[in-house]
């Protein structure tokens, strides 16, 4: 048999290598404490799941749904975003439902970009910003993140050559992998470098709702012109607990939203409305949830830092996200230090590269497990592991 080349352009899944580790170890009774996958541990909230209960059980559920998304859903979002964000969104023309944020990242790709396009996206990034726009036959350039630069994109780096040829470009704050939250005016320059050079912004908006310390992320689409140069895709993935669910949205510019639709209509027939009324649930009766869920991230992230500080790591805490990126110490790179880590604490973390190459030098630990295996991971961490604090 013979299989597309597209197939071969993509790097294997990211935590395939990790996963065959935690089974070898297992396999010996070696009991291994995974903080490599960011999957919330904790229950979707009770009233949404109630909601869905009811909504199966009505058969006008049952039939195809629509891709423009059933009118509650749209303006369950509408009130959403305008209570928490402060924006404006035209329910009947400016969002429609997606399978989840990776659906939706992956498929605007193939919406924006034709063969020889570049794709403007960030490394370290989350893998769909690459996958994405290759299955669309376009190049994809990335941006660095640089923790001198805040970890935004410097967007004046960018070769003129390559932003003539570029049509999207990513960006995801609260962003995965390194924890950062958009530092101060990077929205705006998003929209300037998007109009110049006519290109789509997207941000991914995973993580508005898991934030710290009395910081509340802002939407891009309160940046001003942000609606007219693009979209945001949203998932209640990672704030409601509900990865499993495939819930989430595109929002903004009409003619982005429209066009997407249009490719969707050709590749699925939508979400299932019982699960939109599901959606609704989590916007309005549990709108609040994500807050609970941040203050239980918040304490995990205190318990591990203190860890990481009793070894000599000393990693400032992230305002945002249940991740933390943590430099590797000096004489290590991530890959080295992620296997000291494994074989010294049987603890598993990400290593920085996986994200990006210019994630090299970090690991990502994910705070997305119960507290007392978080507790028991951070002790095996500061008893068995002291390394030379980073220069
Ligand atoms: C988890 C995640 C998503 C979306 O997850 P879905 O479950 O597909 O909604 C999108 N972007 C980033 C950066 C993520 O970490």
């Amino acid at each position: 048999m013979r299989f597309a080349r597209r197939l071969e352009q993509v790097p294997p899944y990211l935590f395939a290598e990790i996963e065959r580790k935690i089974e070898a170890m297992r396999a010996d009774g070696v009991d291994v404490i995974s903080l490599g996958i960011g999957d919330p541990d904790l229950p979707t909230p009770t009233t949404v799941v109630e909601a869905m209960r009811r909504a199966v059980a009505q058969p006008e559920t049952h039939r195809y749904p629509s891709n423009r998304g059933l009118p509650a859903f749209r303006e369950a979002v509408a009130g959403f975003y305008s209570d928490r964000f402060g924006v404006a969104i035209d329910p009947a023309t400016e969002v429609i439902p997606v399978l989840g944020g990776k659906e939706g990242v992956a498929h605007v790709a193939l919406a924006c970009l034709d063969p020889g396009d570049v794709c403007l996206s960030p490394d370290p990034g989350y893998p769909p910003y690459t996958s994405g726009p290759v299955f669309a036959g376009a190049e994809v350039n990335y941006m660095p993140l640089e923790e001198r630069n805040a970890f935004v994109p410097d967007l004046d780096a960018i070769p003129a050559a390559v932003a003539s040829r570029a049509n999207l470009l990513f960006f995801n704050y609260p962003n995965n992998p390194t924890g950062a939250v958009a530092a101060d005016g990077f929205f705006d320059r998003a929209v300037a470098f998007s109009r110049r050079h006519d290109v789509v912004a997207i941000h991914d908006a995973s993580y508005t709702e898991i934030a710290f310390d009395g910081y509340r992320p802002a939407s891009f689409l309160s940046t001003p012109g942000a609606k007219d140069v693009g979209a945001e895709i949203f998932s209640v993935s990672k704030g409601w607990n509900m990865t499993g669910w495939r819930i989430g949205w595109i929002a903004g510019n009409a003619e982005v939203v429209g066009r997407y639709r249009q490719l969707k209509t050709n590749l699925d027939s939508g979400m299932f409305d019982a699960l939109q009324l599901a959606g609704v649930a989590a916007l309005t009766d549990a709108r609040d949830f994500p807050r609970e869920m941040s203050d239980v991230y918040r304490r995990r992230r205190d318990l591990m830092i203190d860890a990481l500080t009793a070894i000599g790591l000393s990693t400032d805490p992230p305002l945002a996200t249940p991740y933390l990126w943590v430099g590797v110490p000096t004489g290590h790179d991530s890959a080295s230090f992620a296997e000291l880590v494994l074989a010294q604490a049987a603890v598993i973390v990400s290593p920085g590269p996986s994200f990006g190459p210019s994630g090299e030098g970090y690991v990502r630990i994910s705070l997305t497990i119960p507290d007392k295996r978080l507790q028991e991971a951070a002790g095996r961490i500061a008893s068995s592991l002291r390394v030379e604090s980073r220069a």
